[in-house]
């Protein structure tokens, strides 16, 4: 896999999720967005419904209180001559005022504009109240329906209301005055308060001519205003009737959104409106929660897609480190005259490196994937399948060393060491070094030979003469088995020294070794060079008469060698004496006594004229 490609596959999951990201932010944009409009458009309705709603009801407000001024009005173009008539007038005005949920007051004004009648001190008696808009209005006009005006503030109670007005005719039809009724603006605003609002509203309630009836914050120095040129009452109010404005108040400065509605009725507006900020504070309230989980979820997205982003740069370097180390090793085990294999769990070869050629004579791409157990004959599979177990039993390192044969027929040695993997992470193995020991081991064979081995004859020294005896009379005395031992002593042997040599006589000693190394049973008999010229046969498993004639044997052949010892007479060449002791098992005979016993047969032998085998049954042979 090239650079180019492995980048591109990795870095697409971060992609995704990065686009992922993205799109959920902008999902959440869109959707807040829409949230906003909706919110928006939802408080815009409310405020006109508000606005509707109070303007319906200022509507009914000034219905019903019409009804009695209209009952009041053709009373007094019907009986208002007499002093009894004006005090029933009165009365009936009282009792109206009193009866009426709205009303607050009742004047009537003569047609000069003087006040007649009160119901309270609002309006005295005789006050000229010509100068007033509504008597001005109704004098002029013969329209008989109520008007409404304001607002006022009482002269003593300080209180704001507005009026009520009609046009009162006498028989003839001609102006006789008007009726006044007063109707307190808190009502207004007590209704409004009724209506809870997302923020600090307002009410503001104009009527057909433009001027501010009722503001609700009360703004003494704003109502009375005149609106009529403002561009809201044009274009909204007298253009419309009903909608909603965002505008700016001409009173506290605020930007606000606003819903009005205009009385078909009356022709008063009514205004409803909230500041904008107070809208966008709501809708941060409500949506507050919301937008905290999304900035959560982003959060946990981004924190996500940075793990996703360290995660892969971290698999990527580690890959490429491992590739690296894979590539250091193969070239290092490569490089190795040395076996190396990288073994699973069970044994499977994962790696072989090159010198399976030399060390194993197959190619390493023969026996990968196998089993380190194949190939090897009985014997050395159960050598490796008891290092495999304990190396799965919790031992660290193992070493075997065992023997094979090459192709050419050799024997050639092999040694193991098998060490268990143990990574943190993933599984284990093993690896298993195996180096070709041959040399050494024949090296080591040769050594130890040597450090047995008497120079002079080839046979072996006292030392291991003495270390084998130990060991197999031990074995013969659990065995049960017979056991014997010849000691043997060349016959006047300083004689053959005198008369031919030192070195003459070396080689007749090393004539009469080959001689008895041949005459034993190789790989079981040993024969040593016990003394100067005195050699010791180990007989295991021979007893007196099988020992005996085995030494008798070796006798006559030394003697059939007819090595010329002119001075051994009566035979002139050399001969041996020797002396057969076989070990008493059952009376648990010692080595010492037994070399004690086979010395003595030894020297009765010389005694009784030499060239003679003396055994334990005193057979003797000449
Ligand atoms: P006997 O028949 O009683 O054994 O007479 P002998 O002369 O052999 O007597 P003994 O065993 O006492 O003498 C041993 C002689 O063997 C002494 C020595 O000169 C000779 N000898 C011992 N070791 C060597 C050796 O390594 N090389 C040679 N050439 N002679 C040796
Ligand atoms: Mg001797
Ligand atoms: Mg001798």
């Amino acid at each position: 896999m090239n650079e180019h490609a492995a980048g591109s596959i990795h870095s697409r999951p971060f992609l995704i999720a990065t686009i992922c990201a993205a799109m959920f932010v902008g999902l959440a944009a869109w959707t807040e967005l829409s949230n906003w409009q909706t919110q928006v458009s939802r408080i815009n309705s409310y405020l006109e419904q508000t606005a509707k709603a109070i303007a319906q009801h200022t509507d009914d407000v000034i219905e019903v209180a019409k009804q009695p001024l209209v009952g009041l009005v053709l009373q007094v173009r019907n009986n208002n001559d007499t002093m009894l008539q004006k005090l029933e007038l009165m009365r009936t005005m009282r009792e109206v005022t009193r009866n009426s949920p709205y009303l607050r007051s009742l004047a009537y004004l003569g047609a000069d504009g003087r006040l007649i009648e009160s119901t309270t001190n609002v309006f005295s008696a005789g006050v000229d109240l010509s100068d007033r808009a509504y008597f001005i209005h109704h004098q002029h006009s013969e329209d008989l329906s109520p008007r409404a005006d304001g607002p006022f503030k009482g002269p003593v109670t300080n209180e704001w209301f507005m009026t009520l007005s009609q046009r009162l005719n006498d028989r003839e039809g001609h102006f006789a005055g008007v009726m006044v009724a007063t109707i307190d603006i808190r009502m207004f605003v007590n209704f409004f308060k009724g209506f809870s609002f997302p923020g600090e509203a307002t009410l503001a309630m104009i009527d057909g001519d433009g001027r501010l009836l009722v503001r609700s914050p009360m703004d003494e120095s704003a109502l009375g205003t005149n609106l009529s040129q403002t561009p809201f009452y044009r274009d909204a109010l007298l253009a419309k009737g009903s909608g909603n404005y965002p505008y700016r108040s001409p009173f506290d400065g605020v930007f606000k959104q606003s819903g009005y509605y205009t009385s078909q009725a009356t022709h008063i507006a009514v205004l409803v409106a909230i500041p904008q900020k107070d809208i966008l504070w709501y809708w941060v309230t409500v949506s507050k929660t919301r937008w905290l989980f999304s900035l959560a979820a982003i959060c946990a997205a981004l924190a996500m897609a940075l793990r996703l982003r360290h995660n892969m740069a971290m698999a990527r370097r580690n890959q490429l480190m491992i590739a690296a180390r894979d590539a250091e090793f193969q070239l290092i085990a490569n490089a190795s005259s040395d076996l190396i294999e990288k073994l699973d769990d069970n044994g499977l070869r994962e790696y072989v490196s090159a010198a399976s050629r030399s060390v194993l004579e197959v190619d390493p791409g023969d026996i990968v994937g196998k089993s380190v157990l194949d190939g090897y004959d009985a014997e050395v599979k159960q050598y490796w399948s008891e290092a495999l177990a304990n190396i799965a039993a919790g031992s660290s390192i193992e070493r075997l060393v065992f023997r094979r044969t090459r192709k050419s027929g050799e024997t050639a040695w092999l040694e193991t060491v098998i060490t268990r993997v143990r990574h943190f992470d993933v599984g284990g193995g093993m690896v298993a070094i195996t180096r070709d020991v041959t040399s050494q081991r024949l090296l080591q064979e040769e050594l130890d030979r040597l450090a047995n081995t008497d120079e002079l004859t080839q046979l072996s020294n006292k030392r291991h003469f003495n270390a084998q005896l130990r060991l197999r009379t031990a074995e013969a005395r659990a065995n049960g088995q017979p056991f014997s031992l010849l000691l043997m002593d060349v016959d006047r042997f300083k004689l053959f020294n005198d008369t031919y040599g030192h070195l003459p006589g070396d080689t007749c000693l090393r004539r009469i070794a080959a001689e008895i190394s041949t005459s034993i049973r190789p790989g079981m008999d040993l024969a040593a060079r016990y003394g100067g010229e005195e050699i010791a046969v180990l007989l295991p498993g021979l007893g007196e008469d099988e020992a005996w004639d085995r030494a008798d044997m070796i006798r006559q052949r030394i003697a059939a060698l007819e090595i010329e010892h002119a001075k051994n007479l009566p035979w002139a060449c050399v001969t041996v004496s020797i002396g057969v002791a076989t070990l008493a098992v059952e009376q648990n005979e010692s080595d010492e006594a037994l070399i004690v016993r086979a010395d003595q047969a030894l020297y009765q032998a010389k005694n009784s004229g030499r060239n003679t085998v003396l055994g334990g049954q005193g057979r003797v042979t000449e």
